[in-house]
């Protein structure tokens, strides 16, 4: 529009009456202008679109097939590879399956393994709870297979050698048979999906957990909100600085989760982000509450579908491959001469699934039908489902 304008004033003054008054000079720079302001601004070509070339999807099993079905370590330096939910372990070491002050429950699993500071820290922690806090001694759950990595079942995390999940059930005065580490469930400490039950929970409970929070090393420790909750209550005003490093997490209501920090110096392993400093038992645990009554309202408007004998539901998540990973763990896979090539996907993981599937503890308590509808205020409507990830 604005050139149109400066064409027609031009037009104007250069009406044949005056042209003669302008020098040659003028008079083609006129022409140019009006040329321009007379001719259609030109559309810049379309750009042609590159068109990105798809990655090819890295073939093979997925790396939880490779990985869970290796039954030793890697015969390397000890290492934590990576990150705690996309990583693996080398030179793994096994927490013997009985100590003095603890027990490791569910052995079929073979996820007794763990980076040596993991191992040194469990033993240590048996002890002075023992010592200190009445404790009797730890039944270990998971901590990871010999060379860590995503597992067939369960966990998202416990990759690198640096989590381990502790029973909330205390270790009997006797050697428990291999059967029984099978079969004896851990205990819920809940009541109902927001309340610990008083008479599961006690002082002692907290003592462990303040106990396994206090070593410089632990980075974090993932418990359910209603524990978090028991927690701030009987913490005491002095010193609660432990509780920074206890975090609400969905799920850990039969057990707690230990989590490491990165043993110093070691390239390639990668910490979370610190704790913040404070005790946790404010804002977060209220947002956290929140989030636990959406959940509930929302099960109970998507109830579980009956179980169907027929196949197993197909994912449209493309599984990691060993690819995926960081690229030391190709040699952590093949190390000690490990064909992973020889690993049958047809017959192996179906036979580890099966072993590693069954659950440590009982499922998570359901609201009864007039608790529901007092949360749901007496009127059932849906609501959106907040981010979880229940398995750590
Ligand atoms: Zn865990």
């Amino acid at each position: 529009m604005r050139r149109l304008m400066i064409g027609l004033m031009l037009l104007a003054f250069c009406s044949p009456a005056q042209a003669e008054q302008i020098s040659p000079v003028k008079a083609r720079g006129i022409a140019m202008a009006q040329a321009a302001a007379l001719t259609p601004p030109v559309k810049p070509a379309p750009k042609k679109k590159i068109k990105k070339k798809k990655k090819a999807a890295p073939k093979g099993p997925p790396a939880k097939e490779l990985l869970g079905s290796v039954a030793v370590p890697a015969p390397l330096a000890a290492r934590s590879i990576g990150a705690y939910s996309k990583g693996c372990l080398a030179g793994g070491v096994a927490l013997p399956i009985n100590g003095p002050d603890w027990q490791v429950m569910r052995l079929s699993r073979n996820r007794n393994w763990g980076h040596p500071r993991l191992i040194d820290y469990l033993e240590r922690l048996a002890s002075d709870a023992r010592a200190f806090d009445e404790w009797p001694g730890l039944l270990v759950g998971d901590l990871s297979q010999p060379r860590g990595g995503p597992m067939l079942t369960g966990h998202t995390s416990h990759q690198v050698g640096l989590d381990a999940d502790i029973w909330l059930t205390p270790m009997p005065d006797r050697i428990l048979t291999d059967q029984e580490r099978e079969d004896i469930s851990a205990v819920s400490m809940l009541k109902d999906p927001f309340t610990v039950d008083p008479e599961v929970w006690t002082p002692e409970r907290t003592k462990l957990i303040k106990r396994a929070a206090s070593y410089p090393q632990v980075h974090r420790i993932f418990v359910h909100p209603a524990i978090k909750k028991i927690l701030c209550q009987q913490a005491g005003a002095k010193n609660r600085r432990w509780l920074a490093k206890v975090r609400p997490w969905w799920n850990h209501y039969y057990h707690f989760h230990v989590r490491l920090s990165c043993p110093p110096g070691i390239a390639g392993c990668a910490n979370q982000k610190p704790v913040a400093g404070n005790d946790g038992c404010g804002t977060e645990l209220k947002n956290w509450y929140a989030m636990l009554r959406k959940s509930e309202i929302w099960k109970a408007n998507h109830p579980p579908a009956p179980a169907k004998p027929a196949k197993p539901a197909k994912s449209k998540k493309r599984l990691k491959r060993v690819a995926d990973l960081p690229k030391d763990c190709k040699t952590v896979l093949a190390s000690g001469g490990h064909d992973p090539s020889a690993t049958d996907p047809a017959t192996v993981p179906v036979a580890l699934r099966a072993v590693a599937s069954k659950d440590a503890g009982p499922p998570p308590p359901r609201l009864d039908a007039a608790a529901l509808l007092a949360l749901m205020g007496g009127k059932p409507r849906g609501m959106p489902l907040p981010d979880r990830n229940p398995t750590r």
